[in-house]
């Protein structure tokens, strides 16, 4: 065993599954780990890694605040953060005008359920079964499966579970005591899983006709991930809130939640939170949206997606129930439980994920090569002969 993994065994709270492999440095869509072995890296740091790793423009981005200014509260005002609020409220659907900015995923949900209560007056969350929303206590309440739950209840009061994509559950649910309903355009941890159209459609306008809040929480789906700057374009969604993490930093710590004319004024002093709007992360998130842009990566998201799933597909492999996914994150549901056809990809030099307990997940950096995701379609066909 390594010193390095003697230390983390040793010290580590516990609460992470690992894997045996200590990874010490990425370039582009490659890991390496301690003895310089190469990983395709299909895990993108669970969606974080968008860019890939060492990307010159966000290393840049990130050096250069940080000899300019690292930390600054909102009291104050800053250019980077002014300039990333400006370039969030343009992203589609060209509305959402207000941002409030964190720190992470489960941040952004917390803060999205807070306005929801505080703008309509109301309690009731509505969000789907196989959701996941985050691990902190709004969040993990918006949480479907009992495995994260049940060790921390009684959780937040007021939310209910409905099943995803029935729109006539949702409809017996709604009500006047509904603050927001929250939804995934995908199902990410759940077994990526999209939504229909007409069912996601069919909620915003129930969200519309009762008086509640519709929120979407593109912590997994945002940011070309699926081949759209964010997921609600492929079916011309206008929520009233969206819900931003993951890879909005190129790597780094991020929260954010986009806010349209429905959620009214927010008082003074109502949320708040320290790092929110850092400079650096800001910087960082700049970078990231142009290089996002400049490089067309949602475009080649949704190109790249729709080769590997095509490929996928075409795998001849009897364990192979069914293949999901929309640009580069992608789901290959298997009949038996994933954890050794994950490691045995990670043998052959491919890092993946799981999503629940039969679903292999794909989520590689969106600039990864045409030739290295030709690999990882050959080492799964051999996994999984
Ligand atoms: C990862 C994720 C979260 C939680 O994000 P954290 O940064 O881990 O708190 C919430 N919602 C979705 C859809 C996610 O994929």
């Amino acid at each position: 065993m390594t010193d390095t993994i003697f230390l983390e065994n040793r010290h580590t709270s516990g609460v992470y599954a690992k894997r045996d492999v200590t990874i010490v440095r990425g370039q582009g869509a490659i890991l390496y780990d301690e003895q310089g072995r190469a990983y395709i890296d299909c895990v993108g740091g669970q969606g974080v890694a968008g860019l890939g790793h060492a990307h010159p423009a966000i290393v840049e981005a990130i050096a250069n605040q940080a000899r300019t200014l690292i930390s600054c509260p909102e009291m104050f005002y800053n250019d980077r953060r002014a300039a990333l609020l400006a370039r969030l409220a343009g992203l589609p659907p060209g509305n959402l005008s207000r941002v409030f900015l964190s720190n992470s995923g489960t941040e952004a949900i917390e803060s999205a359920l807070k306005f929801a209560r505080l703008s309509t007056g109301r309690t009731g969350i509505v969000a789907a079964m196989r959701g996941f929303h985050g691990r902190t206590f709004g969040a993990l309440s918006a949480t479907w499966d009992k495995k994260y739950r049940e060790p921390f209840e009684p959780l937040v009061p007021g939310f209910q579970h409905v099943p995803y994509n029935q729109l006539d559950k949702m409809e017996q649910v709604v009500g006047d005591d509904t603050a927001a309903v929250i939804l995934e355009v995908i199902q990410g941890e759940g077994g990526v899983h999209p939504g229909s159209r007409e069912y996601l459609q069919g909620v915003e306008e129930l969200c519309r006709q009762r008086g509640a809040l519709f929120i979407l929480d593109e912590i997994q789906t945002g940011l070309g991930r699926t081949g759209k700057m964010l997921a609600l374009e492929h079916h011309d969604l206008n929520p009233d809130m969206v819900c931003l993490a993951k890879s909005l930093a190129g790597g780094l710590p991020i929260g954010a939640v986009l806010l349209g004319d429905r959620v009214g004024e927010l008082p003074t002093g109502a949320h708040g939170s320290t790092f929110g709007g850092n400079p650096m992360a800001a910087a960082a998130a700049l970078a990231t949206l142009e290089v996002l842009e400049n490089e067309q990566l949602p475009a080649r998201a949704a190109s790249l997606g729709a080769r590997l799933i095509a490929q996928l597909e075409a795998l001849d492999s009897p364990l192979v129930r069914e293949v999901r996914g929309l640009g580069l994150m992608v789901g290959i549901e298997i009949k038996q439980k994933v954890a050794p056809y994950l490691s045995a990809l990670m043998e052959r030099g491919v890092l993946a994920l799981p999503a629940g307990l039969t679903v292999i997940r794909l989520l590689p950096p969106l600039v990864i090569r045409e030739e290295q995701l030709d690999r990882v379609v050959e080492t799964l066909a051999e996994v999984l002969a």
